[in-house]
């Protein structure tokens, strides 16, 4: 049983069944290779060995009596912004290093509630700010492919842990391709499902108009079988959607790629930054794709330039809202020694937010000021509406619309981008946020150094089944998502 960490959930959840292997012996197996392998890859922040074992177990008894979830049994990881009773939730950040919370977050609660087994939190950015995962209070998480790049961000522990097969699946957050974006840059599956589809209580605030949960994997197949466990309305999030769910695992092959009508968006392949590896594996896909069936439509996306600085007025603005109850008092961060109340206020503050969380407060709290408030925020949400205009003409003409998920493939770790360019790099992600639509990335090769490309499918509203079932397919077709990094083959 030493390739357990090679099965898909599928396989696992099979295997489970028939008593091949049992969730003890299953997250044993992968509380080993922690131990051993994330010593290199650091993806985790916390890693709940314990707790796991006792989960286990109890999942054992479950899956014996013959009523469990398909699922019960199977090891995850959750990003550091779920909150988790009793086990420590950091969002990176040194203000939250000691922050127990009280309850469980509903996408925690759910994975407990259908047996799935916490094998700890893992690593991102600070509050979710960033693109490399650099940015968290406990040092850098290196990318599988290459341990001295970043797995990217803000869900980089999540996208390391699955692609060193520290963990079969894990939840990440993106407000502007957190999900997408690392998994492109470590090969995985990751899906952004639409705003609304997955609750977003107990996830940690960043920008609440733009925040969505969703899983990442090795495949579309697995994405959907953790999509089942976590989508659905909750009365505890008001702006989770009382829709009924989709059976995500049940429509894999629900979507006929035969009569696809795939939108390219005539400005994504001219922006500039964009790298000539990552543009050859993007088309070298969609051909593939066109080989399969599908109709290839260029597209007008008018908006495009819109998109950076859209996003990162709103992002901001919202952000300094969120993060203004972290002010030493109730909980989180306290400075020592404070002098008087607002020195409690500055001092717990400048010492416990990082210089890139320190910024988008600035930024955001300018952008919401009473004199700039129509000439920033204001504007920003009439751009967006036009954004989100763009997109819905688009899908009059097609069914899905593609991309490449980042420009570039994975940065070197320390490689130090200033904001302005780091902000670059999401060209491809923001717009899907600020317009609220579900996009899912698909690894469909490697560059010149050996690093994953990833491409990535935008949807209509609710249109993850579609999503899902278009990879799922190309997967059947090809086999970029089998590929493992070096580090991933050690064994514990
Ligand atoms: N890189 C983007 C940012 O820094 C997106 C982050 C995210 O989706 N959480 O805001």
């Amino acid at each position: 049983m030493t390739d357990l960490h090679r099965l898909s959930i599928r396989e696992l959840s099979e295997g489970l069944k028939q008593a091949q292997f049992s969730s003890r012996e299953l997250t044993e197996h992968y509380l080993k290779r922690i131990a051993k392998i994330d010593a290199k890859v650091k993806s985790y922040v916390t890693v709940t060995a314990e707790q796991a074992l006792v989960e286990a177990d109890a999942a054992d008894a479950v899956i014996k009596s013959g009523n469990a979830h398909a699922l019960a049994g199977i090891p995850l990881a959750h990003k550091d912004i779920f909150c988790t009773q009793g086990i420590k939730t950091t969002a990176g950040s040194k203000m939250l290093d000691n922050f127990i919370s009280p309850y469980d977050a509903t996408v925690v609660a759910k994975a407990k509630a259908a047996g799935l087994v916490t094998l700890g939190k893992v690593n991102m950015d600070e509050f979710a700010m960033g693109s490399t995962s650099e940015s968290s209070y406990f040092g850098a998480t290196g990318n599988p492919w290459a341990l001295d790049h970043v797995p990217g961000g803000s869900s980089g522990g999540s996208a390391a842990a699955v692609a060193a097969d520290l963990a079969p699946i894990a939840t990440g957050t993106d407000t502007g391709g957190s999900i997408r974006q690392p998994a492109s840059f470590c090969g995985l599956t990751g899906l952004k499902p639409t705003y609304g589809r997955v609750s977003r209580f107990g996830m940690i605030a960043y920008a609440s108009s733009l925040d969505q949960g969703g899983p990442m994997a090795r495949s579309a197949e697995d994405c959907a079988y953790l999509m089942n466990v976590i989508a659905g309305h909750d009365a505890k999030d008001s702006t989770s959607v009382d829709k009924e769910v989709d059976d995500y695992v049940a429509n894999l092959n629900g979507t006929a790629v035969k009569a696809l009508r795939i939108g390219i968006p005539k400005q994504y392949f001219n922006v500039a930054g964009l790298d000539a590896d990552v543009k050859a594996r993007v088309e070298e896909s969609l051909k593939k794709l066109e080989e399969m069936g599908a109709t290839l439509v260029e597209i007008d996306l008018n908006m495009t330039e819109a998109y950076v600085p859209t996003y990162y007025l709103i992002a901001p603005a919202e952000a300094s809202s969120n993060l203004s109850r972290y002010d030493g008092v109730r909980y989180g961060y306290r400075c020592e020694n404070p002098k008087d109340i607002l020195d409690l206020y500055k001092r717990s503050r400048s010492e416990g937010f990082g210089a890139e969380v320190q910024r988008r407060i600035l930024i955001g709290t300018y952008a919401l000021s009473a004199g700039y408030y129509d000439a920033y925020y204001v504007k920003a949400q009439k751009v967006r509406r036009l954004i989100q205009q763009d997109f819905l003409k688009a899908f009059e003409n097609v069914d899905v619309i593609a991309a490449p998920s980042a420009p570039t493939t994975a940065y070197k770790i320390g490689a130090n981008l200033s904001p302005t360019e780091m902000y670059l790099g999401d060209i491809y992600t923001l717009a899907v946020n600020l317009a609220g639509l579900p996009a899912i990335n698909a690894p469909v090769g490697f560059d010149k150094d050996n690093l994953p490309v990833g491409l990535q499918l935008i949807g209509n509203y609710w249109s993850e089944s579609q999503l899902l079932s278009i990879v799922h397919q190309y997967q059947q077709n090809t086999d970029w998502h089998t590929k493992r990094a070096a580090i991933a083959e050690e064994s514990a």
